[in-house]
């Protein structure tokens, strides 16, 4: 695996790659990896000739009271794993690199983030979308790998690739969660014991919600109460949003009727974290996936 700090590097090293016909698999990440990223390095492995995963805390997609400094960091630990998954180049730009002076274009998202945590967090999804274009123009690949547990994200990015006609493929992935349940995230390791424990209310009670539209439940906010009930008795995060939406469009919906998501935000001590789970709803039937 070679590791590469620099813009010009990474896109010699990938023209050099494309002239001779090799697809290029890309796993953008802020590191800190866990079996989540793992699971997508693995796929991208199965279905390209060449991988790169690119770790970088984007400074742009977080707000000024935001997690940014306090985010977790572990390039020697990151390199093994990655090592370790067959990935071909890890590109580690510093934000200097990234960002040599104030930005004279910026991308600005205009749908599907006016909720969830684009509503929570202003702007964030302009940061997302401005690294990656950036990332895509240095790392031009194939096909790129997003997890699920960012869902928002994920429509978000089907948004840019189809509106700046980039020549990727988006492949989104599942989520990937711990043995209780809790969606694996690098920010677990800033929960408190206490809270990590309780954490796992988040998912057990999106469980309790799917079960719920399986029995009939149609009703949205009878679903969102059974949620905000059970984290609020259960746990001493505070609900930043519990909502439901149609998946991708992200629009709401006066009855749960075909994809439709659940999604939360749940805030603790040092950390927010978010879950959803993705639901197919047939008319007379429940039938979640
Ligand atoms: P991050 O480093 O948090 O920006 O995540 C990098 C990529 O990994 C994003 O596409 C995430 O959606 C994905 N990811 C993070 N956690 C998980 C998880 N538990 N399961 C599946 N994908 C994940």
């Amino acid at each position: 695996m070679k590791v590469i700090n620099t813009i010009q590097e990474m896109q010699t090293e990938i023209i050099k790659l494309k002239s001779h016909s090799k697809s290029i698999g890309f796993v953008p990440t802020m590191g800190y990896l866990h079996e989540g990223h793992l699971t997508l390095l693995k796929r991208a492995r199965v279905e390209n000739d060449i991988v790169v995963l690119s770790i970088f805390v984007n400074p742009l997609q977080f707000g000024p009271t935001e997690d940014f400094s306090s985010y977790p960091r572990d390039l020697a630990r990151d390199q093994t794993l990655a090592e370790c998954e067959g990935v071909d180049f890890l590109f580690y730009p510093s934000v200097e690199e990234m960002y040599p002076h104030s930005l004279s274009v910026r991308v600005v998202v205009e749908e599907r983030t006016d909720v969830l945590c684009g509503k929570s967090r202003p702007g964030h999804f302009d940061g997302v979308a401005t690294v990656l274009t950036k990332l895509f123009n240095i790392v031009m690949p194939t096909r790129a790998y997003f997890g699920k547990k960012d869902a928002q994200q994920v429509a978000v990015v089907e948004g840019l690739v189809t509106d700046f006609n980039y020549p990727i493929e988006l492949i989104p992935v599942d989520i990937v969660r711990e043995d209780d349940g809790l969606a694996k995230s690098s920010r677990n390791v800033n929960l408190l014991p206490d809270e990590r424990r309780q954490a796992s209310v988040l998912y057990k009670s999106l469980a309790v919600a799917k079960l719920a539209v399986e029995g009939g439940e149609r009703n949205p906010h009878v679903i969102k109460n059974l949620i905000s009930n059970m984290i609020q008795s259960e746990t001493s995060g505070l609900i930043d949003y519990v909502e439901i939406y149609s998946y991708p469009q992200l629009k709401q919906v006066d009855n749960l009727d075909g994809t439709c998501i659940i999604a939360l935000a749940v805030k603790f001590s040092k950390v927010r974290l978010i879950d959803n789970v993705i639901l197919e709803v047939g008319q007379e039937f429940g039938g979640g996936k």
